[in-house]
């Protein structure tokens, strides 16, 4: 639920909590009431301090939400109290912008998005474009940032919360129905591998292009051609659909399509 009212730029949908506009007005005035200059002002300030009870004081309500971030220097002429007010908003808008973001990210299952987010290997502000550009509608932005948040109605999902005593994928009967399962590994959603078998097909061509381009023999049709996992010749080394061994870990992604070593 966090998410939701997160700005884009941090992975969220941008929705504007209600409850958080109604605090961050009240702050803006509570700070303005506090410091401003002004005769008439002041008078209603002291009004607010004196008369009112927290419910209905604007003065006693922003010291409630803001607390510390309420500034209590009076606004001059070159620093106005409107400006000042402002920016206290405005901190107190990111304050809360940054507790969203840890509760999200301590959130069992929806924070385990926010762990793969914060690995190495992960461009975050990539991760996010496509909220930021927003060409997807409703229904389509709502179905990945549910999957991403382990929160679609999946067989598993309900056996766990007791709708259900079936946790099986009701596609492929064979394994249990998660999101990971149900995105990247159910045989019968990818096809039983067509979908790979189509992905070698595009590498194999790159494979006989890249052997044409260096002047390594091979057969005149593509498909007739069956690439040999290691190709060489006096300048350069070919890897084609092979592990290669590297010094650490990289997290997966050892067996690159193809891979040229040009000496
Ligand atoms: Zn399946």
């Amino acid at each position: 639920m966090e998410r939701i009212y997160l700005s884009r730029r941090e992975g969220g949908l941008g929705l504007t909590k209600i409850n958080q506009a109604y605090k961050e007005a009240i702050v803006s005035i509570g700070q303005y009431l506090e410091i401003s200059e002004d005769e008439n002002i002041k008078k209603v300030a002291q009004y607010h301090n004196e008369a009112l009870s927290q419910q209905t004081s604007i003065t006693k309500q922003a010291k409630n939400f803001a607390g510390e971030l309420l500034e209590e220097t009076m606004g001059t002429e070159q620093t106005p109290a409107a400006m000042i007010a402002k920016k206290t908003s405005y901190k107190f808008s990111s304050r809360e912008e940054k507790l969203r973001m840890e509760r999200w990210k301590h959130h069992g299952r929806a924070g385990r998005f926010q762990g793969e987010l914060g690995k190495g290997y992960i461009d975050k502000e990539e991760s996010h474009i496509w909220l930021k550009n927003g060409n997807l509608g409703f229904d389509g932005k709502k179905m990945i940032v549910g999957a991403q948040a382990q929160g679609l109605l999946t067989n598993g999902f309900k056996k766990m919360t007791g709708i259900s005593g079936n946790d099986q994928c009701g596609f492929c009967y064979t394994a249990v129905e998660i999101v990971g399962h149900v995105v990247s590994a159910c045989h019968t959603l990818l096809a039983d591998g067509q979908y790979t078998a189509r992905h070698n097909m595009i590498y194999k061509y790159t494979y006989w292009k890249i052997c044409k381009e260096c002047n390594i023999e091979v057969k005149d049709k593509i498909w007739e051609h069956e690439p040999d996992p290691v190709t060489s010749n006096r300048c350069i080394t070919i890897f084609y659909d092979k592990i290669i061994l590297t010094g650490g870990d990289i997290g997966g992604a050892i067996k690159p399509d193809n891979v040229i070593c040009n000496e």
